[in-house]
């Protein structure tokens, strides 16, 4: 009975000491290969609805409106301490809001666009341009630009030389950035992170807004440019990339190639590692959807890597939790989760707001919308005068 004893005590003992040796290898670990939690947030589509105010109806609305949204970007960044914000495009037209201030007088005397008033308060890192950000030429876009003060970027977008040859080819916007982020890592300490961003968009663009890019501009094909793009970008020392694509899911129809302009061409090019994208006004990762091949709405990755899409109007708010770990100096992406957050929360058929409107922005577009509304009044009279 004794040496029963004496075997249980000492094989416990052993089993305890490996635990042990376990334990201290798994601190050491991480103690060598520092893990960081980042957070990064998405917005796109949000056409100058920058209020929860639906035009049509006149009244106030809890579906969307960046106030709204404004909210949840405050709280999001709230609750993780590395965080980056991003927009995908399609900012500058839309609403009737923003009918208004293209037709002011008063916004060409320097005035600083309403979205980009609002947008000055969130603390954007970066963002990229839709589609959109064309429809009123490129005098008012770069105008308009100047009042973010946030970088954009763009690596499709090319100066239309009129000649053959693409080794002199001119991007019209920075091709790429790389930012420089301090970020703390989760034994504390401070952690240099240089994040690599670039911008893509649907070529359909040049289509649609002929008038603005016919002997001006010329949008080349996203993927075949990412794979330029991307080891110049890892070359210059990007820890991880992040690509802010202004395109859907599926390429746009009736443009050709449809290859290499959609999401899920762009996730299989080597060395992006997280894609925020916009345009189709929908939603990635959906609760229980499925598919089309390589788009895993669960785990909200497509071809693996991270992805999210917010929406439009200030209706969702992208986010994508990463936990990066450096190993041998390089991070690698240990972990990630995908959200497409709502503004609203639907309890037995009732929608309920989970965030109140952010009151500065209400403050700094009182007027605009007081004018805005007035306009969309002349405008009814002088429809009905025709
Ligand atoms: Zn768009």
């Amino acid at each position: 009975m004794k040496k029963k004893l004496l075997f249980i005590l000492s094989i416990t003992l052993i089993l305890f000491m490996q635990l042990n040796v376990i334990q201290i290898e798994a601190i050491s670990e991480t103690l060598k290969e520092p893990t960081v939690k980042l957070r990064i947030l998405e917005t796109t589509d949000i056409h100058s609805y920058l209020l929860d105010y639906n035009y049509e109806k006149k009244k106030k609305t809890i579906e969307y409106g960046y106030n709204r949204v404004a909210s949840l970007i405050t709280q999001a960044k709230k609750e993780q301490r590395n965080t980056l914000l991003f927009d995908v495009g399609d900012v500058i037209k839309g609403s009737p809001l923003a009918e208004f201030v293209a037709s002011s007088p008063m916004f060409y005397s320097n005035d600083i666009h309403p979205a980009y008033k609002s947008m000055n308060l969130l603390g954007y890192d970066a963002a990229t341009v839709g589609n959109h950000e064309f429809n009123y030429g490129l005098d008012f876009l770069l105008n308009t630009l100047r009042g973010a003060d946030f970088p954009y970027t763009n690596a499709n977008i090319y100066v239309d030389d009129r000649n053959e040859y693409e080794q002199d080819d001119i991007h019209f916007f920075q091709p790429y950035l790389l930012l420089d982020k301090d970020v703390v890592n989760e034994n504390g300490e401070m952690e240099k992170l240089k994040v690599g961003v670039i911008g893509l968009i649907t070529p359909i663009t040049q289509v649609w807004d002929k008038e603005h890019f016919e002997n001006r501009l010329i949008i080349k094909n996203m993927r075949k440019t990412a794979e330029e793009i991307v080891p110049q970008m890892k070359k210059k020392g990007a820890d991880i990339i992040i690509a802010l694509v202004h395109a859907g899911l599926y390429s746009d129809q009736n443009y050709r190639p449809k290859s290499g302009n959609n999401v899920r061409d762009i996730s299989k090019v080597e060395g992006i590692d997280v894609i925020l994208y916009g345009h189709t006004h929908g939603i990635f990762p959906v609760k229980g959807a499925k598919g089309p091949k390589g788009v895993n709405h669960d785990k909200g990755l497509i071809n693996g890597k991270p992805t999210v899409q917010a929406g439009n109007w200030g209706n969702h708010l992208g986010i994508i939790d990463l936990t990066l770990q450096k190993k041998k100096d390089k991070w690698m992406i240990k972990e990630s989760k995908s959200t497409a957050k709502p503004i609203i929360r639907i309890i037995k058929k009732k929608k309920i707001p989970i965030v109140s409107p952010m009151p500065q922005i209400e403050y700094i577009l009182s007027n605009y919308q007081k004018e805005t509304l007035e306009y969309m009044n002349s405008k009814q009279l002088l429809n009905h005068l025709e």
